[in-house]
């Protein structure tokens, strides 16, 4: 039986138990400790994981579809919102299949998106996406569903998940967390769960890694750019070509994309300068006008959609790698690894490294504590040779570069080029640096600068920094020193930790027959995506 050490002669897992901080971070006085010890509802488990949405749900159903007693803990209440769009392309579905999830997805009926097209001054080259493990389509579901669907998926496998369940400590035996004390929002009992493993799949702002004392990230990298959003009714819903595509047009320094989703409806989004989203804030409407006339073919695609939602957005998203596994613990998801949504990647990692850290548990299970922290650290160096080159990729798609003749030209070769690999790309079939590579970049670098009106001296600057990442990059992954090295030039220095929280998002509001988001002020949402739970579309 699996953990049967645990079940059935906790010692391990129950002696010299305290709360609180991890021992280099403090710990909480004996008085405390022995008034917090009585009136506690206490049990035991398999493993406890903090946060149910997408890691969470992951590692739930994978350790409790092997008949693992396991107890997934949420301070929301599902179906709940979060700060984040949903594209998803066939490697993220991919990754439903293997949840058992994909059937409960697609009962939301999204169209099933097929292609990818990249645009910039007036030259695009799209791709049909291959297939991953058989899925050749990607799917653009809002959050509430999505993360409802594996909520389910979990509970359908034997996962209890608790929602409106807040951790607010850990257990701790000796060095190792032993299970997490948590607050019952509903009845506000204070409770704990004794396990083995405890999972904190809490978002950036995890509050496991704060208790673990893994919080400030070892790796980082500022995002220079801003992300706003909002939904609306689709104009081109009859149009199959613009419904089975997902689009960014590229205009300046900005990336206005759409992403078809359920119900005819779409979802518009803006990534540019990081300045400009308090410039949204202020003004909405004048924004949404300036985008339309700044980016024409965007201002096409979305001409005559109404019913338009409030738009939501951030302006501060630092990408980081956390220390994410240590005696009796993990961070999976965000709360271990963040990497700027401009590539649209978080969601098929957390899916991912969530469902494999499960996994490691579940293989580590029988032989104790130290086979399951070796299984756990294992797990979290396949996590970050998967994650790294999105990673760097990420980073680099983040720097706000205005019309730019090496992107333009790029896209001029992959339109014609029946091995274009732009969906491979964003599906993870191929790495970002061979699709985007020596060979191919130095291609794109003669022909730029065989046009007659080229700058050649800016074009060549250009392409000596990218060479210079690249070459970064390749160094890095060599030499295998991902931890201790010091950061690659695709990083951005100037971040800070923590996150800033005011200036994160903005609420503004349109409305059926609505035709611009007009902003109307209010509350600001968390712009973590940590506990709202707004119902924003
Ligand atoms: C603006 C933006 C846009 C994005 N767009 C995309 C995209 O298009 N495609 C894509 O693939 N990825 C995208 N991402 C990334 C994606 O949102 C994340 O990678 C993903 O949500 C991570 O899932 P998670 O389960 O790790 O964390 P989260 O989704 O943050 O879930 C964490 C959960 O933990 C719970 N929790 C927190 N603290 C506690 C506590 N103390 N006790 C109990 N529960 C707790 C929270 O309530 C929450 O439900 C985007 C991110 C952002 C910020």
């Amino acid at each position: 039986m699996p953990f049967e050490r645990c079940a059935a002669n906790p010692g391990w897992c129950r002696s010299s138990l305290r709360y609180g901080r991890s021992p280099s971070r403090g710990r909480v006085e004996p008085a405390r400790r022995s008034s917090l010890m009585s009136n506690v509802t206490s049990e035991h488990a398999d493993a406890v994981v903090v946060g149910s949405r997408i890691a969470g749900a992951a590692a739930a159903i994978a350790m409790a579809r092997t008949g693992r007693h396991v107890i997934a803990l949420d301070r929301v209440r599902f179906p709940s919102d979060t700060l984040s769009t949903h594209l998803m392309f066939p490697a993220h579905v991919a990754e439903l299949v293997r949840l058992g999830a994909l059937e409960r997805v697609l009962a939301h009926r999204p169209p099933r998106v097929r292609h990818v097209m990249l645009s910039h001054q007036g030259v695009s080259a799209s791709d049909r996406f291959l297939p991953v493990e058989g899925i050749d389509f990607g799917v653009c579901v809002p959050r509430p569903e999505l993360d409802h669907a594996l909520v389910e998926t979990a509970r359908a496998f034997g996962a209890e998940v608790r929602e409106h369940s807040s951790v607010t400590d850990l257990l701790w035996d000796g060095d190792r967390v032993a299970g997490v004390r948590y607050r019952d929002k509903d009845s506000d009992e204070v409770r704990e769960i004794r396990a083995p493993v405890t999972i904190g799949a809490d978002g950036r702002r995890s509050v496991v890694a704060q208790l673990v004392g893994a919080d400030r990230p070892y790796r980082g990298s500022r995002n220079g750019r801003g992300f706003v959003f909002w939904y609306m009714d689709d104009p081109k819903s009859d149009d199959r070509k613009w419904r089975e595509t997902y689009v960014q047009w590229r205009a300046g320094g900005t990336h206005g994309m759409v992403f078809p989703t359920p119900s005819n409806r779409m979802l518009v989004s803006f990534m540019g300068p990081a300045d400009r989203v308090a410039l949204f804030r202020r003004d909405t409407q004048g924004m949404w006008e300036r985008q339309l006339r700044e980016n024409r073919r965007f201002a096409a695609r979305v001409a005559g959609a109404t019913n338009i939602t409030r738009m939501r957005g951030t302006d501060d998203m630092v990408s980081f790698f956390r220390r994410s596994s240590g005696p009796g613990w993990a961070l999976a998801g965000d709360a271990g690894h963040f990497k700027d949504p401009v590539l649209g990647q978080g969601i098929r990692d957390s899916l991912r490294h969530g469902r494999l850290v499960g996994e490691a548990v579940v293989r580590a299970g029988d032989d104790g504590p130290l086979a399951i922290d070796e299984a756990l650290r294992a797990w979290e160096k396949e996590r970050d040779d998967d994650c790294l080159p999105a990673y760097h990729w990420g980073n680099r798609e983040t720097r706000i570069v205005g019309d730019d003749p090496l992107v333009i030209e790029a896209l001029r070769t992959l339109a014609v080029d029946d091995l274009s690999e732009i969906g491979n790309a964003f599906s993870r079939r191929r790495n970002p640096e061979h699709v985007f590579g020596f060979r191919r970049s130095a291609g794109w670098l003669l022909r730029a600068l065989s046009r007659p009106d080229a700058d050649r001296g800016a074009l060549l600057r250009r392409a000596l920094g990218e060479l210079l990442i690249d070459v970064d990059i390749r160094y890095e992954r060599l030499l295998g020193h991902f931890r201790d090295s010091r950061p690659a030039r695709s990083e951005r220095p100037g971040w800070s930790w923590p996150i800033r929280k005011s200036q994160v998002a903005l609420n503004g509001q349109g409305g059926a027959g609505s035709t611009g988001p007009a902003f109307v002020g209010g509350t600001m949402t968390d712009g973590v995506g940590n506990g709202t739970q707004d119902g924003s579309r």
